[in-house]
This record gives structure tokens, sequence and C-alpha cells, in this order.
């Protein structure tokens, strides 16, 4: 998946990483660097900056900036980080208190990571996996440098993982941000190709198969006896890999058992217009309304964001 903060309409995104420095304190620091804040609805040119509406810490700033050259990035102060990617951990929305035990099953190269961190004030603990070895690298890399040191990074698959093992007893958060198509990522031509070729054999192949995946780390997930909140996420725009799992999985038997439905529309981002789409052909209850899409008439890739809660009321997960 692409990290770069550049996602169209004119915008880089730039997460402030409260792990290292204030809100207060990183703007007054990058207003020494010469940036200036201008409200939200202004194009942006030179070193303007505007502040995010619905994420927290997050700018965006002028394509043309190099903001690698800053001190404050040099710092790990500042994360280039596209807005649609920031959704996520803060649709998660982990607590921030020393029992908190959160996992990122699929972490590298970590930015949603560190802002899993950031949410909890480097509270708590996250378990972040990763199965390639050379990922797993520079998540190691991207962690220190974010000061991340709530995290525990593991280079290990993710379904080879025990719900049941007592490491995990407490685990009441899970990010699953598995791997897809991709198609979302602006700076990826190959995502219009692709579009074009929906419907062609080879096209639904894969995304069959990595759809049959990505339910399958779905169903994994809900196996944590304690888990109360699971955020799965894509860079795809098929509805093969994001309404379509979404239904499959509310339909599984760990869904059943467990109890797990969708949050509510009011708890994931309720100001952000885009929400899902009813897949053509399926006799569902499902509500779009309940999770998000991006696209880059937003000014972000192409994203896609649901989050699934275990109801109160459901008799406890099977082992
Ligand atoms: N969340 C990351 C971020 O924001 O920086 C991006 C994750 S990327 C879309 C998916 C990652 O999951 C890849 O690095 C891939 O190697 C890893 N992955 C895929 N299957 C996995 C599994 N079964 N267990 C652990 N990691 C896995």
């Amino acid at each position: 998946v692409s990290t770069a903060g550049s996602s169209g309409n004119g915008r880089r995104w730039v997460r402030l990483n409260t792990l290292k420095s204030s809100q207060e304190d990183i703007l007054r620091a990058l207003e020494k660097e010469g940036f200036t804040y201008v409200d939200g609805e202004h194009d942006l040119s030179g070193k303007a900056f505007i502040l995010d509406r619905h994420i927290p810490n997050l700018v965006a700033i002028a394509p043309s900036v190099r903001i690698q050259e800053s001190t404050l990035f040099n710092e790990g102060k500042l994360i280039i980080q596209d807005k649609a990617s920031c959704f996520p951990a803060f649709v998660l929305d982990p607590p921030s208190n020393p029992n908190t035990h959160v996992i990122d099953a699929t972490a590298a190269p970590g930015n949603k990571t560190s802002h899993l961190s950031a949410l909890m004030q480097g509270r708590g603990r996250i378990t972040a996996f990763e199965r390639d070895r050379k990922r797993f690298q520079t998540l190691k890399t991207m962690l220190e440098r974010a000061g991340a040191s709530n995290v525990m990074p593991k280079n290990q698959d993710f379904l080879s993982v025990d719900p049941n093992d007592v490491e995990y007893a407490n685990v009441t958060h899970i990010l699953l941000d598995p791997s897809c198509s991709g198609s979302g990522i602006v700076n990826r031509l190959d995502h219009l190709v692709q579009t074009e070729n929906e419907g062609d054999s080879e096209t639904d192949k894969r995304l069959e198969k990595l759809a049959s995946f990505q339910l399958t780390m779905i169903r994994h997930a809900m196996k944590f006896p304690s888990l109360r909140r699971l955020v799965y996420s894509t860079c795809s725009i098929h509805a093969k890999e994001n309404e379509e799992v979404v239904i499959q999985a509310l339909e599984c038997d760990e869904a059943i058992q467990g109890g797990f439905l969708l949050e509510d529309r009011s708890k994931v981002i309720p100001a952000w217009p885009r929400r899902g789409m009813l897949p053509e052909g399926i006799a569902t209850a499902f509500d779009p309304g309940s999770v998000i899409r991006c696209s880059p008439e937003d000014g972000t890739n192409g994203f896609f964001v649901s989050c699934f809660i275990r109801d109160g009321t459901a008799s406890a997960p099977s082992k």
C-alpha cells in the first residue's frame, strides 16, 4: 500500500505526531519554518497549510512543498499519511488506558500503527503483526522513528496466532488493513485499467482470491474472546473487496456466534458524506450508510472503512 499523502485536489496530507510533541508545539514550529495557517476552504499554495475538519492532528499542504526537508519531518514529528488512511485508527478509537490491548493484524509499513499509538497517548499496548520479513524491518524503523514505544512488533502471520492464547485474552480492539488490490491508490495508474477490466476473468479471479483471504482474516479476528471492536479497511475501490466482504463477514459463524454487527453510522465519522454502496443483485439488510468510502474527488486515495462491534447482548463466543 502506498503511504504517500498526496492524493489529488492539490493536497498532501501530513499527520502531526503527538507521540513526539503536542499539536500546539508542532504548529508553532511549523510557523517558525515559514508555514502559515489558512482556513479550510482555501486553495493551498506556497507554504500555506490547513487543519483537517474530520481527523484531529492532520494538516494539508501543497504537494509542491518539500516537507521531507523540514526539521520537524526529520525529527519524526510529521508523518506523511493520506487522510483516508487516518480513518481506520480514528474509527477504531482505542481507549488510552494502561490496561488496553490492541492488535494491528497487518501492520507494515506502520503508519496506522503509530496513529493508534498516538491516539492511545502511548498508554496500554499494541501488538503489531507483519508476516513479510522485509516489510517487518520497515515497520520497526517507522515505529522507532515515530516514538511508538507501546508497540510490540511481531514478524508473524496473523492467521497463525491462537486467539485463545492467554497472551491475547484482553485484546478488545483489532485493526485489520490487509493486502488488497490497491486499486484506490491515486498514483497507481493501473487502477484505471483495473476498473475498465472489471468483468474480465483474470481480474475477477484475482479479486475473488483477495476477497476470500480478506474474509478469512476478518473471521480469524472475530475469534478473539474479548474483542469488542474490529475495523476492516482497504485501499481498494472494488465492492468485491469492500461491501461484499463485509456482507459475507456479517453472515459467517464467527459473527453470528460472537454477536458481531456493524457499528452505527453515528459512530463512524458521521460528518463524512461518502458512504458505502449497495452491491447489485445481492439481497441484504446491510446498510451502506454504516461504512465509509473515500475517493480522489474528496482529495484522498480511494479507500474503504468498516467497523464491526460485538453486540453487548450476545452470548460469549465459542472457542
Ligand atoms: N496498515 C498498514 C499501514 O497503514 O501502514 C498497511 C498494511 S498493507 C495494506 C497489508 C500488510 O499486511 C502487508 O505488509 C502484508 O505483508 C501484510 N500481511 C498480509 N497478510 C498477512 C498476515 N496473514 N499476517 C500478517 N501480515 C500480513
